[in-house]
């Protein structure tokens, strides 16, 4: 007799470790949404499917290469560098290249010189393993990167913009591991037909396996002492669960989870993003793909079009992370409104044809400084519960790589712990 694995969420971490264990086992995934596909899912507009949230992958995302590679064979990735840039006080700055920086009046000579060398430093030097767990964001830049230069730049983006928290609460670790991953420096893409591919390749091995996939299927309670979970109303009994699904629901909806292990579940804090996807005629500023913004209400501009011009408009997001708490309850038409009017405000001559709002109270994990010490096992205390997702992957930059990767840690771990 097959035990039976149930595993809570149907995004690439989920996905992933159900495709790989419906070969031994009974899998049942639940999702609460009418899609698969958690954060990297996509929408329909007009017929072409978009990314919910702006989606690049980088040269070093291995993994994500792998399974787009495996289920969409003629899949082609154009590799390029990206401009970056800064948007202040009505005007765009191009930062990553010798020139922009040289022009950015924003800083001063000196600062530029600090900011320049900082730059080195993480492209040559910077080996983050050697960054003590205990060190605060804050008190690492200054110390590499000048206490000027951490305020006027990096507290905006990675505070303010980021995590919405100070920087003497951020992991320097983790944030150093995202220079040290060197994304902005890495060669960026988008394959020609994104990564619906990855979802429904998952989605058809899991069901060619005999698996099961239920969407719409919000978990409301699960008895981890009684193995077994609630769904409309039926029990459905597991012999192994594997949750997916942010800490935050997870503990809300479980029976049985000693004390001190909710305790420390209970300590990982999430940060939302409310993104506003919309189809402009035009580039809004040409060949810049990714833009912070500083002291406006959103914080970054993708300009997806870049990396991938072939959609009929040119297709764009603008987003807002930390503080965007305090809009998901906002209409989309006050989202659209306030989020497009610095759009407005930067970029006078755009014409924006057509917008659609997006939110998660769930967009990243708060890598805080005490991250490591309560961040959860694969393999958790609770009898046959373990976990997977984006929460286990510090310090890695969360994203599709990382979920995918953790999705098959998961199953590495449960093989073993059963078929010893
Ligand atoms: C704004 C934004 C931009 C991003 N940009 C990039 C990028 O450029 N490149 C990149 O590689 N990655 C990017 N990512 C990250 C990437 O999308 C995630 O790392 C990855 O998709 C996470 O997968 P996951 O399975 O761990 O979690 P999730 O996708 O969150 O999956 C969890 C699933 O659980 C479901 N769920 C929740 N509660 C319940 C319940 N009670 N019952 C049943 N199901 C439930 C959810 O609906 C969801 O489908 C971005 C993410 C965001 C938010």
């Amino acid at each position: 007799m097959k035990k039976t694995i149930v595993i809570l969420g149907g995004g690439l971490a989920g996905l992933t470790a159900g495709e790989i264990l419906s070969k031994y086992f009974n899998v049942k995934i639940f999702e609460k949404e009418s899609y698969l596909g958690g954060l990297a899912a996509n929408f329909n507009h007009k017929g072409e499917t978009i990314p919910k949230y702006y989606h690049h992958i980088i040269k070093s995302n291995k993994i994500t290469q792998i399974y787009l590679q495996r289920f969409s064979k003629e899949v082609k990735l154009n590799w390029q560098r990206i401009k970056v840039s800064i948007g202040i006080n009505k005007k765009i700055n191009p930062i990553n290249s010798f020139f922009g920086l040289l022009k950015f009046k924003y800083l001063n000579l000196y600062e530029k010189i600090r900011f320049g060398l900082f730059g080195a430093y993480t492209l040559f030097i910077l080996n983050p393993k050697k960054i003590s767990e205990n060190l605060d964001a804050q008190k690492w830049l200054d110390k590499y990167a000048g206490k000027v230069v951490t305020q006027k730049i990096f507290f905006h983006l990675y505070s303010r913009n980021k995590f919405g928290v100070s920087l003497n609460k951020i992991s320097a670790k983790q944030f150093a591991h995202r220079l040290y991953e060197k994304e902005i420096q890495d060669f960026f893409s988008f394959p020609e037909k994104g990564y619906q591919c990855i979802i429904d390749g998952l989605e058809r091995e899991i069901k060619k396996n005999k698996g099961k996939i239920k969407i719409n299927s919000k978990i409301q309670k699960i008895n981890l002492n009684g193995k077994y979970l609630i769904n409309s109303g039926k029990k459905i009994n597991y012999d192994i669960l594997i949750n997916t699904i942010p800490f935050e629901i997870f503990t809300n909806i479980s029976i049985g989870i000693p004390k001190p292990f909710k305790e420390q579940l209970s300590k990982i804090k999430y940060c939302p993003a409310v993104s506003v996807c919309f189809g402009s005629e035009n580039f809004l500023e040409k060949g810049v793909y990714w833009t912070n913004f500083f002291n406006e209400k959103i914080h970054i501009l993708m300009q997806h079009s870049v990396l991938s011009d072939n959609y009929k408009d040119k297709i764009n997001w603008i987003l807002r992370y930390g503080g965007s708490e305090e809009d998901l309850n906002l209409s989309e038409e006050i989202i659209k409104k306030e989020y497009l009017q610095v759009i407005k405000k930067y970029y006078p001559l755009s014409k924006i044809k057509w917008a659609k709002v997006f939110k998660t109270k769930y967009a990243e994990p708060i890598y805080d400084i005490k991250y490591p010490k309560y961040m959860p096992p694969y393999k958790t205390p609770l009898r046959d519960v373990y976990f997977a997702g984006i929460q286990l992957t510090y310090p890695q930059i969360r994203n599709m790589n990382v979920a995918l990767e953790s999705g098959i840690k998961v199953t590495n771990i449960i093989l073993k712990d059963f078929f010893k």
